[in-house]
């Protein structure tokens, strides 16, 4: 045998009857964004390195050390794996001037790669959810989508989630504040761990968002940006709040949340839950006013946010109910390949009027090196004994079995036989006109 293969370290399979969460999950998020008026993009995977140099930033973690970069084997071109998808978002709206005659409110779904430490919580593909609104510069949009996110979690039946807002003002009150940081951190330089040292240099906000448990208590004296917000950047802040209250989302100021690059200003947010360990971040977001002219656009206001849907499924996991995967409405045995040209065509017609149907099929090793028959290629005795198909019909939670057998055939009929409540009654019923009777076998009926 040939030497087995396995996945890359921290990418998963999402596999059934775990991928009915996702979908579950998936339908819930296009629900909730229809109802918000949100539409979706779809922009690709890869992306030029230099979209995310210029768009995630030159001192991020993100761009310092998780990307999976490679260079083009045909062109040499520089390309990146989307680490995040707000950079591209833009790019495609620049490129396609989205923006032309308006704003716009779109979210997208999809993997995301990063080269991490897989853990709980923490993988190199992982999947995003993300909504972004593009040309509105207003606090009624920030608020508008922390509501939104908001009500994901209340419609995916999520309790417990704490929701964290700051503001990073404008670049000129960023720049007064930043002056007081370096100067406070550089006369504690001795208490700065390297990493803090080297961002002194790069980027001193990041510094506030260390996860160092010995420079904690450094970091909560440290000068508060928004003691240094002028009254646009306050009012901007508080009217975010008093949405928030009108709506009854309760919301903590946390003087931590920063980004560190210069295209933020104003909101950032984060949702957060103390029950997935240390990986507790559920969607962080914010403003980022400058973006569009750091990726060459016009100035444009805009505001995202971008949530990891494994944390959710967790935490739905840990919170929610457990839904099984639905069953089938019915599961149809085949007697033997003579019968699998009506019993298709019966089963195509009930799927039209909207019944789900499993068609049992040969198991392996049962039609091999057998000709002969009705139908080409499978033998007549191939489909598996009947005691083993009605197995498999219990198994597939089916509520009905459709057991199309010799005499039925002759007949031009099906039996449809309960498998569940009043187990065992049964009806003939005509091919003829399966419409007629196939709302008795959908679970709604
Ligand atoms: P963290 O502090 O957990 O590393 P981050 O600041 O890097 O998060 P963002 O870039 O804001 O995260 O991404 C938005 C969301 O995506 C996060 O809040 C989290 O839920 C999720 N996320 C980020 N990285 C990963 C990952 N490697 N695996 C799974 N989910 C992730
Ligand atoms: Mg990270």
């Amino acid at each position: 045998m040939a030497e087995k293969l396995i996945a890359v370290k921290g990418m998963n399979d999402i596999l059934p009857p775990d991928s009915a969460r996702w979908e579950w999950l998936e339908d819930k998020v296009r629900t909730l964004m229809a109802s918000y008026a949100y539409r979706n993009i779809r922009t690709p995977i890869v992306e030029q390195t230099s979209l995310f140099v210029r768009g995630t930033g030159e001192t991020t973690d993100i761009v310092e050390k998780e990307m999976y970069s490679f260079e083009d084997k045909l062109n040499g071109e520089a390309l990146t794996l989307r680490p995040e998808n707000t950079p591209g978002v833009v790019r495609a709206a620049i490129e396609h001037n989205l923006t032309y005659d308006g704003g716009k409110r779109l979210y997208y779904m999809g993997p995301m790669f990063r080269h991490e430490r897989p853990q709980r919580g923490r993988y190199r593909q992982f999947y995003q959810l993300g909504a972004e609104v593009l040309g509105f510069p207003g606090p009624e949009v920030d608020a508008e989508l922390m509501l939104l996110a908001h009500q994901l979690f209340a419609d995916l039946g999520l309790h417990n989630i704490r929701v964290e807002l700051n503001s990073l003002g404008i670049p000129a009150e960023r720049q007064a504040h930043r002056a007081a940081l370096v100067a406070y951190f550089g006369a504690n330089a001795g208490l700065l761990d390297q990493d803090a040292q080297r961002r002194l240099q790069t980027n001193p906000l990041r510094i506030l968002d260390t996860k160092n448990p010995a420079m904690q208590d450094l970091v909560l004296a440290a000068p508060q940006l928004l003691h240094y917000l002028g009254d646009g950047s306050r009012r901007h802040l508080e009217t975010v709040q008093r949405l928030l209250d009108a709506c009854g989302v309760a919301w903590t100021v946390n003087h931590r949340l920063v980004r560190g690059l210069d295209y933020y200003s104003h909101t950032v947010f984060e949702f957060t839950t103390s029950e997935l360990g240390a990986q507790g971040t559920l969607c962080g977001g914010g403003r980022y006013d400058g973006l569009f002219e750091v990726l060459g656009g016009r100035p444009t206001p805009a505001v995202g946010w971008g949530m990891g849907l494994e944390r959710v499924l967790e935490l739905v996991a840990q919170q929610g109910e457990i839904r099984a995967a639905p069953g089938v409405d019915a599961y149809a045995i085949i007697h033997s390949a003579d019968a699998l040209p009506a019993a298709l065509k019966t089963l195509q017609a009930l799927r039209a009027v909207g019944v789900s149907v499993q068609m049992h099929a040969a198991p392996a090793g049962a039609t091999a090196g057998v000709t002969g028959g009705a139908t080409p290629g499978v033998a007549a005795d191939s489909m598996g004994s009947m005691k083993s198909q009605f197995k498999k019909a219990d198994a597939s939670g089916a509520r009905f079995a459709l057991i199309f057998g010799h005499d039925e055939l002759a007949a031009d009929e099906v039996t449809v036989k309960s498998l569940r409540d009043g187990a065992g009654a049964q009806e003939r019923q005509p091919l003829a006109d399966p419409a007629a009777w196939a709302r008795k076998l959908q679970s709604s009926a």
